[in-house]
């Protein structure tokens, strides 16, 4: 699945991390991705990793 994070939407809450390790933040607390440094990325299909795009408050986590 293509996940794709939208940094200006994130408020820090630090919710995705809790449901995968794919997230990880930034000094600010703003989402980024554990492993890659754009923001954009091919994951292998992951409920948990669904879960996360759905359960961010400010949808700035997309998946398709
Ligand atoms: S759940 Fe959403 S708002 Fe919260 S840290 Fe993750 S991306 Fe940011």
């Amino acid at each position: 699945m293509k996940i794709q994070l939208i940094p200006e939407k994130c408020i820090a809450c630090g919710l995705c991390q809790t449901y995968s390790d794919i997230f990880d933040y930034d000094d600010d607390g703003i989402v980024i991705f554990s492993e890659k440094s754009d923001l954009e990325g091919q994951f292998p299909d992951d409920p948990a990793i669904l879960l996360a795009a759905k359960s961010c408050p400010t949808k700035a986590i997309l998946a398709d």
